[in-house]
């Protein structure tokens, strides 16, 4: 008897360290020199983000396929990096995705089919993606304020989309006439849309650093996933199991059933945020320091919590609430503003079948 309780007992630790979880960072959005406006090769943009501790990278090339298989690593490669295979499916002015850990190019008829509307080309992304055995990620909506949250919400099956882009013509924050993509992502989870938000960088300059340009490390996202390999870190971003920032790190984001729990680790976000390639959003007033809000519906924050720990429970009133982080700095224009953001819990049984 007591053989037979070790042995389970054996069993579930043995169980327990395999189910264990780990965080990856990554960036789903990057450019080389394949599509003739970025400036360093597949090899050298690989090597970049190696080298800085990223766990994985998709070169999400322009209507291009990059097989990982044919780029060349660095010599010293870690064992906890990975290439995912994927491309940036470039539909003109109506809509760009990231295809992300697909088996090859995008179908070219499902780019940007003709007499389409914005919603069509969105829809055909999402279809190429599949067709391919990937997922799909709806890239800066804001870039030329090509999709607004009614382009957006008729589209079936897609369940990511950029937050926050790296790139300095995307509009993350809107301006006067134009709602910010953190305003449209409240709308559509408003309406009773799955759909959770991601950060990339969106690099294409690797050689000319500057404000203006459109350079790495300005955004990324960090995966919760039981492996480090293309189908595991794509199927934990499909289920919701990230966050996305630029520039905050978190030791801990945890959803348990409606509780939301999020801690800030502040070594990692001293560390990113001393680098020279995070942008902070600069607003003119401001008070330094973390604050975690709690945000439901309609964008409504829920509650603010001044400091670097924090959890709140979601109940029946509101169909969803996420944590947003805000790390604020004071520079020579007024304040700088890091973010991380959290994935919403739903509390309206909204939910989508694993593939
Ligand atoms: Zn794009
Ligand atoms: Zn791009």
């Amino acid at each position: 008897m007591v053989k037979k309780i070790l042995s389970s007992l054996a069993f579930l630790v043995f169980f327990a360290g395999c189910s264990s979880k780990q965080w990856y960072k990554g960036n789903t959005h990057v450019h080389t020199l394949l599509c003739g406006h970025a400036d360093t090769s597949p090899e050298e943009v690989t090597a970049w983000y190696h080298d800085r501790g990223y766990n994985f990278l998709c070169l999400s090339e322009h209507n291009q396929f990059i097989d990982p298989a044919t780029v060349k690593m660095p010599a010293d490669k870690r064992d906890d990096f990975i290439l995912i295979p994927s491309e940036e499916v470039t539909g003109g002015d109506k809509a760009h995705s990231t295809a992300l850990n697909i088996d090859g190019v995008v179908d070219p008829r499902l780019v940007q089919p003709s007499g389409a509307s914005k919603t069509q080309v969105i829809q055909a992304h999402v279809h190429g993606a599949e067709q391919q055995h990937g997922h799909l990620i709806l890239n800066h909506p804001n870039f030329h304020y090509s999709n607004t949250a009614k382009d957006i919400r008729p589209v079936e099956g897609l369940h990511l989309f950029e937050l926050h882009n790296g790139h300095p013509s995307v509009n993350n924050f809107g301006d006067d006439e134009h709602d910010s993509v953190e305003e449209i992502w409240d709308d559509l989870l408003t309406d009773g849309m799955l759909i959770y938000g991601v950060s990339s960088d969106d690099a294409h300059h690797f050689q000319d650093l500057g404000p203006d340009r459109s350079n790495p490390g300005r955004g990324w996202v960090m995966v919760e996933a039981e492996a480090l390999t293309p189908d595991a870190i794509s199927e934990a971003m499909y289920q919701g199991n990230f966050y996305a920032t630029s520039g905050v790190m978190l030791s801990k984001a945890s959803i348990d059933g409606r509780r939301i729990s999020v801690a800030v680790d502040e070594a990692a976000t001293d560390r990113e945020l001393s680098s020279s390639f995070v942008v902070g959003h600069v607003t003119p007033g401001g008070v330094e320091g973390v604050s975690i809000q709690f945000i439901g519906p309609e964008g409504r924050v829920l509650e603010t919590v001044q400091g670097t720990k924090a959890s709140y429970s979601a109940s029946d009133e509101y169909s969803y609430v996420r944590a947003k982080v805000i790390h604020t700095r004071r520079v020579e224009n007024g304040y700088e503003n890091f973010y991380a953001w959290m994935q919403p819990v739903f509390t309206d049984g909204r939910m989508h079948f694993v593939k």
